[in-house]
């Protein structure tokens, strides 16, 4: 019995944020929810982790071979925002009256780290805007250490293409994540992008 509650704890402490005490709390919450509704959680798990795959074009997540931002024919396709991951998609399409393509970058340099160019998907991103309709490229990698770090990379690379680059004006304090900001703060943000 310790055994395997021991082994769901185990696993939960590996998400981000759950220390061994909180997880040792959902552990037992879990153990305690009515079958069906833990089963529908092991399923939704094994559901995302057999189904989600990368979109071929943005690296956004997706069920199929192409993303729905990717499929959608509405979308202002002059304009192409850089993201790091691919929730950070999700906070973006909350802000309105923006709505571009996206190209997610699947993390930020941190040569520390071994996260070189070549890990992430920069080489991708310089093929998507060449010999495209893409006019400016706005860059929303966090306002921290590695976005900054990772902003300055893509400019320096992208030059070259004679496109616009842009930086998203943060309201918010340096170090922080996109994750945590709020739509009206990021819709400010997109607006008062600055070109670098
Ligand atoms: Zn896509």
């Amino acid at each position: 019995m310790r055994g395997i509650i021991d082994d769901l704890i185990n696993a939960l402490t590996r998400l981000p944020g759950i220390g061994r005490k909180t997880a040792q709390r959902l552990a037992f919450f879990i153990l305690s929810m009515p079958d069906q509704e833990a089963l529908s959680l092991s399923k939704a798990i094994e559901k995302v982790k057999e189904k989600a795959r990368f979109c071929s074009i943005c690296f956004n997540i997706t069920e199929n071979e192409i993303c729905e931002i990717c499929s959608d024919d509405s979308r202002d396709r002059s304009k192409l925002c850089v993201v790091e991951e691919p929730s950070n998609i999700l906070v973006i399409e909350r802000v309105r009256d923006f709505h571009s393509p996206y190209h997610v970058l699947l993390g930020s340099l941190s040569p520390i780290d071994g996260i070189t160019p070549e890990r992430l998907k920069i080489k991708e991103l310089v093929g998507r805007i060449r010999d495209s309709e893409v006019q400016e490229v706005i860059i929303a990698t966090n306002p921290n250490t590695k976005g900054e770090m990772t902003a300055q990379y893509l400019k320096e690379v992208l030059a070259p293409l004679g496109v616009k680059i842009s930086r998203i004006a943060y309201g918010l304090p340096m170090g922080s994540d996109i994750e945590f900001a709020d739509e009206v703060t990021l819709g400010k943000a997109i607006e008062g992008r600055r070109e670098i």
